[in-house]
């Protein structure tokens, strides 16, 4: 179980996070929504450690993880899927993909996940010799998340997976985050705008307003609640 229990992140005089709580079960999906700026990639950057926390505490199955580098909490299960995909445009798509993997030691594991990947998004296996800059932003997205999966994480952090993308395309990600969740029994912490995309896909979802998780509930309690609806869903 991942928690977030009050954390507190400031950048300078910036407090981009005041008190954040959250609560991911093994194999759920969890969903932060929120508008602009609520603090939302900042807390994912908490959780996976390009952040630093200056109040509250991170916990992983009960171990305390927040003093811990990025690479050590990659090596205990958690990776992300930065927002804006961030692929290495110059690289070729094996190789994004590979350097998902540098922390493995296990090569034939790497070598099998690599090929899952592929059978989940066989335009990554087409254009694997292609420099990953030449990719549609769907394929950017989708190259940007078989990265993360390469690390083998049992929390996948997915940063605005939709944003930009085409209706279509956003369809085939939601299938893609249920597919992942299901079949590789990989927890995700999902941040969206997109806020209808991830009630739908939640478990359990949190509101995040000017740095503060203001109300939490099921993604279907959410769907109904009239403050969500008329805040987020624009009804
Ligand atoms: P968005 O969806 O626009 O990315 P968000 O909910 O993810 O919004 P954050 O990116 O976490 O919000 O930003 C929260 C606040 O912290 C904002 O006021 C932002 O300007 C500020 N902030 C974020 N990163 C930095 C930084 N590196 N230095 C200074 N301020 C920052």
């Amino acid at each position: 179980m991942l928690e977030v229990s009050g954390i507190g992140v400031t950048y300078g005089a910036t407090r981009a996070v005041t008190n954040v709580s959250l609560t991911v079960d093994r194999g759920a999906i969890v969903s932060l929504i929120g508008s602009n700026g609520a603090g939302k990639t900042t807390t994912l950057k908490a959780i996976i450690g390009l952040a630093r926390n200056q109040r509250g505490e991170i916990r992983l199955d009960g171990r305390r993880i927040d003093h811990l580098a990025a690479p050590e909490r990659v090596g205990l299960g958690l990776a992300l899927s930065p927002e804006g995909r961030r692929v290495f445009p110059q690289m070729s798509v094996l190789d994004n993909l590979l350097v998902g993997a540098y922390l493995r030691r296990d090569g034939r594991g790497a070598h099998a996940d690599l090929e899952r990947i592929f059978a989940y998004f066989p335009r990554l296996r087409e254009r694997r010799e292609q420099v990953a800059g030449s990719l549609s932003g769907g394929e950017q997205q989708m190259l940007a998340i078989g990265r993360a999966l390469m690390a083998k994480p049992q929390f996948l952090l997915l940063d605005e997976p939709s944003l930009g993308l085409a209706p279509i395309i956003v369809d085939e990600i939601e299938r893609i985050i249920r597919e992942i969740n299901t079949d590789m029994k990989v927890a995700i912490v999902l941040v969206e705008q997109n806020a209808n995309l991830a009630l739908r896909l939640s478990d359990h979802a949190y509101v995040l307003e000017m740095g503060s998780t203001t109300l939490d509930g099921t993604g279907a309690e959410l769907l109904a609640s009239d403050y969500v609806r008329r805040a987020y869903l624009g009804v």
